[in-house]
C-alpha cells in the first residue's frame, strides 16, 4: 500500500471514531472500552506471570505501572490461560484458537502452519504497520507465530539452539525501549506485540529490586519487568493517538504449590490463572478519551469477575479496532461492558498441559472451567470449587458422579484431541527408525493411560530433573548423574534424564559413554526425536559421520522436521563431502529460519568449499546483514575475499569477527597466519599470541603447532 493511501486510511478512520463516540455520547456506561476504528493495538505478554503476584491483585511485587493501568481500565481477576507453556499459550493468545486447534502443544517439535490466521495477519490485512518484540527462545520465529509481522525481532542470541542447559533469553529493560522506538518511528496505525521474559525463572532481578525482594526473587522479577514497563505506557498515554493496550501473562508459575516449582506439569490456579488488564491510552484530542476524562469513567477502573480467557484477547482485540471478529474463532469479545458483568453469557474455558506427556511419556492433562466449577482430567480425576477453594486443597471428584460426568461432557463437547505423535515422527519416520534399531517395538504414544502414569504421582521425578539442572549449573556433575539415573530406574522411558545425561558425557569430553546413554534409553523405549537427534550429532561430530547420517537422514525426511535436526543433519553430509545434499537441507533450514544468519552462513562455507568466492562473499554479506552481530559470518566473509583475492577485506572481516567473538579461533588463525605470511609479522603477532594462550588444544592441535612455528621463526 503507498503511504499516500495509508494518510487517507488513518484520516477517514478519526472520522469514523469521531462519529462512533458522538453517538455513544449520551449512553455510554461508566469505564466502557470504546470502539475506535483504526486505533492502534499494543499486546504487552509477561512470561510466567502469576496473576496474584502484581500489587493490584493483592500481591507482593510492587506494580505501579500496571497499577495504574488497571486505573485506567479494566482488570480481570478471574483470567485464565489455556495452556501453562510459553508457545502455546501465545499462539493460542495470537490465533485465538484452543491448542488442539491451533496444534502447538509445547514449546518444540510444533511450528504454527504457514497460513495460520493471527493477529497480526488479520491487523496487517487492515492496513496496520506490525511489530513483535520477544524475549526469548520459545517465541523464536522459528516456531511461525512471526507470520504477519513487518518486523518479528527475536534476536536474543542463539538462532541455533546448542545446549537444553541454556535458554536464550533478553531482559526487558533491553527490549521496552526497542518497542518505544518502533512505535514512535510508526506513522500508520501499528499493532504491536512485546513479550517480556523475566519473571520467568531462573529469578535475579536486577538492582534495586535484588535487595529490596531478597528472599522473594520471583517477585523481585516482576516488580522489575514492571518498571521496564511503564516508560512504553507513558509513551502511549502523552501520544495524541489512541491504543488499545492489553497486558496478560501467558501461565503461572508454581512456586512449590502442589509440588510444583516451575510450570509445565500442572493445571493448577498457581500456574492457570493469569492477569489480564485492558485499557484504552492516549489520543488527547480523540473523543473517546476526552469524554472519558470529563466524566472520570475510568478513574478507579473497572474490575470484572467473569471467567475471561485467552482466546478472549485477539476478538477483543479485533472489536476494540472497528474489525469484524472471523466467526470461527471460539472466545468472544469483552469489549461492551454487558459482556463483564455477572450475568453474562458463561465463558467455557478449555485447558491443557500436554508437557508430562510429550516429554515424559506420562498421562496427557486436559481440563474445563465452567464457571467456578473446575475439571481436571486425568487418570485420577479432580474436580474443584473455585469459589469456596481457591487454591484447589480439596479434590471433590467421586463425590457428585452428576457433578463430575457433567462437567466430562462439556470437556467432550469442546472436542478437544489429544497431541499426536510430534511432527518429526511420523509413521515413515518412526519406521525407518526401528529398522535402524533405534526404537523399541512398543507405540510410541500409548492409547491408554492408568494411575500409574498421572502426573500427580510422578511429580517428583520432575523435580528430580529439576534439581539435576540446578546441580548441573552449580557444576555440581556427580551429583547431577546420579540424579538421572536414579529417574531413569524410576521411570525407563524418560527421555530428557537421557538425553541430560548424554550432555553431560558429551561435555566432559566422553564421547562414547554420551553414545551409549542415548543408545541405552532408545534401547529402553524413548521415542523423543530430540534424542534421536541427538544420538546423530555425537555420532557426526565424534567422526562417525556416516552412522550419524544414517541416524539424521530418516528425521530429515520428515517434511515438518525442526530446524536444530536439519541444521546437524546438513553438518553432517557437508562433512561427509555430500555438498549437494547438504545445501538442500541448509536451502530448508534458510526457508524455516528467515531471521537467523545461521543457514546462509552454512551455505556460504559449502560455497567457498566449491570455490564460489563471490557466491560465498555474496551469502556471508546477506547473513551479515540478518544478524550484525555474528562473528561466524565476518569470519566466512573474510575467507571468501581472501579467496577472491582481496586481502586487505579479508583482514578487515576476520579483524571483526574477533572483535565481535575473541573466541572465534579459525578468524584469529586464519588473520594471524595470513598476516604473517604475507610478512607482516608486527601486525600478526598479537593476534597468534591471543592464538597460542586461548585456543583450545583438542580441536586446534595442529593449528598450534603452526602458530608457535611461525612466532618461533617470524615466518
Ligand atoms: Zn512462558
Amino acid at each position: 500500500m503507498k503511504p499516500s493511501r495509508r494518510l487517507l486510511t488513518v484520516a477517514g478512520a478519526i472520522a469514523v471514531a469521531m462519529a462512533a463516540a458522538a453517538y455513544w455520547w449520551p449512553g455510554r456506561a461508566q469505564a466502557d472500552l470504546a470502539r475506535i476504528t483504526g486505533q492502534n493495538v499494543l499486546l504487552i505478554t509477561i512470561d510466567t506471570l502469576r496473576a496474584d503476584a502484581l500489587s493490584v491483585y493483592g500481591g507482593p511485587a510492587h506494580t505501579p505501572a500496571l497499577d495504574r493501568l488497571a486505573t485506567e481500565g479494566v482488570r480481570f481477576d478471574f483470567a485464565h490461560a489455556q495452556s501453562v507453556l510459553t508457545l502455546t499459550s501465545h499462539a493460542t493468545i495470537l490465533t485465538g484458537q484452543y491448542p488442539f486447534q491451533h496444534g502447538l502443544r509445547d514449546n518444540s517439535g510444533y511450528r504454527l502452519a504457514r497460513d495460520a490466521r493471527t493477529a497480526a495477519t488479520l491487523f496487517k490485512k487492515a492496513g496496520y504497520v506490525t511489530g513483535a518484540f520477544v524475549s526469548a527462545f520459545p517465541l523464536d520465529s522459528r516456531f511461525g507465530l512471526n507470520a504477519g509481522f513487518d518486523l518479528y525481532d527475536d534476536h536474543f542470541g542463539g538462532a541455533v539452539a546448542t545446549s537444553e542447559f541454556s535458554m536464550s533469553e533478553r531482559p526487558a529493560s533491553v527490549v521496552v525501549p526497542l518497542a518505544e522506538k518502533w512505535i514512535a518511528g510508526a506513522t500508520t496505525p501499528w499493532f504491536s506485540w512485546v513479550h517480556v521474559f523475566d519473571p520467568h525463572a531462573p529469578y535475579r532481578p536486577p538492582p534495586p529490586f535484588d535487595t529490596e525482594y531478597a528472599g522473594k526473587p520471583y517477585y523481585g522479577e516482576v516488580a522489575a519487568t514492571d518498571a521496564a514497563l511503564a516508560p512504553l505506557l507513558d509513551q502511549l498515554r502523552r501520544s495524541d493517538r489512541p491504543t488499545l493496550v492489553v497486558v496478560t501473562g501467558d501461565h503461572g508459575e508454581g512456586l512449590g504449590e502442589h509440588g510444583e516449582d516451575a510450570h509445565g506439569i500442572f493445571a493448577y490456579e498457581s500456574t492457570l490463572r493469569i492477569p489480564l488488564i485492558i485499557a484504552e491510552l492516549g489520543g488527547g484530542s480523540s473523543p473517546a478519551s476526552s469524554l472519558s476524562r470529563l466524566f472520570g469513567a475510568r478513574r478507579g477502573g473497572e474490575l470484572s469477575s467473569i471467567g475471561a480467557r485467552h482466546i478472549d484477547i485477539l476478538p477483543t482485540m479485533l472489536d476494540a479496532v472497528g474489525q469484524s471478529v472471523p466467526s470461527d474463532l471460539p472466545g468472544r469479545t469483552l469489549l461492551p461492558r454487558e459482556e463483564r458483568v455477572g450475568g453474562a453469557p458463561t465463558r467455557i474455558a478449555y485447558f491443557e498441559a500436554m508437557s508430562g506427556m510429550l516429554n515424559h511419556g506420562w498421562a496427557p492433562l486436559s481440563g474445563v472451567l465452567v464457571g467456578r466449577d473446575k475439571l481436571i482430567d486425568l487418570p485420577i480425576l479432580e474436580r474443584y470449587d473455585l469459589a469456596t477453594d481457591a487454591t484447589e486443597r480439596q479434590n471433590l471428584a467421586g463425590r457428585s458422579p452428576t457433578e463430575d460426568g457433567a462437567l466430562q461432557a462439556t470437556l467432550k463437547g469442546l472436542s478437544p484431541t489429544w497431541p499426536g505423535q510430534r511432527a518429526s515422527e511420523d509413521a515413515e519416520s518412526v519406521g525407518r527408525l526401528r529398522g535402524l534399531g533405534y526404537v523399541s517395538g512398543q507405540a510410541p504414544v500409548k492409547t491408554k493411560y492408568t494411575d500409574a502414569d498421572d502426573p500427580k504421582r510422578l511429580i517428583e521425578l520432575d523435580q528430580s530433573i529439576h534439581r539435576a539442572l540446578d546441580a548441573v549449573s552449580a557444576g555440581r556433575l556427580v551429583e547431577a548423574e546420579d540424579i538421572y539415573r536414579q529417574v531413569i530406574d524410576r521411570r525407563p522411558d524418560m527421555a530428557i534424564a537421557y538425553r541430560h545425561l548424554a550432555l553431560i558425557e558429551w561435555q566432559a569430553g566422553n564421547a562414547d559413554a554420551a553414545i551409549a546413554v542415548l543408545r541405552r534409553g532408545l534401547a529402553k523405549g524413548v521415542t523423543d526425536v530430540r534424542a534421536v537427534a541427538q544420538l546423530g550429532e555425537y555420532l557426526s561430530d565424534s567422526g562417525h559421520v556416516a552412522e550419524g547420517i544414517g541416524v539424521l537422514e530418516p528425521l530429515g525426511r520428515n517434511p515438518a522436521a525442526d530446524a536444530d535436526t536439519l541444521n546437524v543433519l546438513g553438518i553432517a553430509l557437508a562433512r561427509a563431502r555430500r555438498n549437494d545434499e547438504a545445501q538442500r537441507v541448509f536451502e530448508r533450514l534458510r526457508e524455516l529460519l528467515p531471521g537467523s544468519s545461521a543457514p546462509l552462513e552454512n551455505l556460504g562455507v559449502l560455497a567457498l568449499d566449491r570455490g564460489d568466492a563471490r557466491g560465498a562473499k555474496t551469502l556471508f554479506e546477506r547473513a551479515i546483514a540478518v544478524d550484525h552481530g555474528s562473528s561466524r559470518a565476518y569470519a566466512g566473509l573474510g575467507a571468501a575475499s581472501m579467496q577472491a583475492g582481496d586481502r586487505s577485506a579479508a583482514y578487515a572481516a576476520w579483524s571483526k569477527a574477533v572483535e565481535l567473538d575473541p573466541t572465534n579461533f579459525d578468524a584469529l588463525f586464519n588473520l594471524g597466519t595470513s598476516l604473517a605470511r604475507e610478512g607482516r609479522m608486527d601486525t600478526a603477532r598479537p593476534y597468534l599470541e591471543q592464538f597460542r594462550r586461548t585456543a583450545p588444544p583438542g580441536p586446534y592441535a595442529g593449528q598450534l603447532r603452526e602458530v608457535t612455528r611461525l612466532l618461533q621463526t617470524g615466518r
